[in-house]
């Protein structure tokens, strides 16, 4: 994986720091960039207490994850839990969430997709409740397109094979999804792209609350959201790195 995550190349090139300029990021490990994607989606609102699972699969078909015992904003790259194929550890001294099923049967039934995501974000979890679909309010929720699937038949936690599954069937070819009732399901190409669907999810997620709850608001059309939403494909140029060193400067110790 190249030091700038996935990024289109050519919109890279167009906007690269002219040479001399000191780098966006530190050169950074696999397991450091897990750990600070936990760090990172912590503060975005994904943080209910030690829920939620990150797998990042390797070019090798080993998966990177967190560990079920710690929270995502205390674990380190250290505290990375390297998977093979099947889910069984290879490599780490935490558990791994008996969840992890979900997102292992994501990353054979899906080769597209190299990170899978599911949590139980403070906002989109509003909606999953609510069951329903938030509209797009502005251009920051529409990084991803309009269509949001939402599936609404709870049929317990992730632990039962069948249950996992079924959801994991459930979300076809889609980006992301609203679970009723439990929470979200996220997946991309890399971290990057995985990162800015969180974020546009929950941004979205927030404003729309916020909007039909001061009376509500004119929704962007369809088209206007299509627009804006080629940055889903490209990458969103150095938000990624913006965010990932307000936690290195909050806690430089995440990459130990
Ligand atoms: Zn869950």
């Amino acid at each position: 994986m190249n030091k700038y995550m996935g990024l289109d190349r050519a919109m890279f090139d167009r906007y690269a720091p002219r040479q001399g300029r000191k780098p966006l990021l530190p050169e950074l490990s696999e397991c450091a960039q897990v750990a600070l994607m936990c760090r990172m989606l912590f503060r975005e609102g994904w943080n209910e207490h030690i829920a939620g699972h990150i797998t990042y699969r390797l070019p090798n078909g080993n998966i990177l994850t967190n560990p079920w015992e710690l929270a995502w904003d205390e674990l380190t790259a250290s505290d990375i839990v390297t998977l093979d194929s099947q889910g069984n550890v290879i490599e780490g001294d935490w558990n791994v969430t008996p969840a992890i099923g979900l997102h292992i049967q994501l990353h054979a039934l899906r080769p597209d997709i190299n990170v899978v995501i599911h949590n139980h974000g403070q906002w989109s979890g509003i909606w999953a409740n609510l069951q329903r679909v938030p509209a797009i309010y502005d251009q920051t929720g529409a990084h991803c397109g309009v269509e949001l699937p939402l599936y609404n038949e709870y049929a317990g936690t992730f632990e039962n094979q069948a249950t996992s599954l079924s959801a994991a069937e459930a979300l076809g070819d889609a980006k992301w999804a609203l679970l009723a009732n439990h929470g979200a399901l996220v997946v991309g190409r890399d971290l990057r792209q995985a990162h800015l669907r969180v974020v546009t999810l929950e941004w979205r997620c927030k404003r729309a609350y916020e909007v039909e709850l001061a009376g509500g608001g004119v929704p962007l059309a369809d088209a206007e959201v299509e627009k804006v939403s080629i940055t889903d494909a490209n990458g969103f140029p150095f938000c990624w790195e913006a965010m990932a060193r307000r936690e290195l400067r909050a806690d430089p110790s995440i990459t130990d």
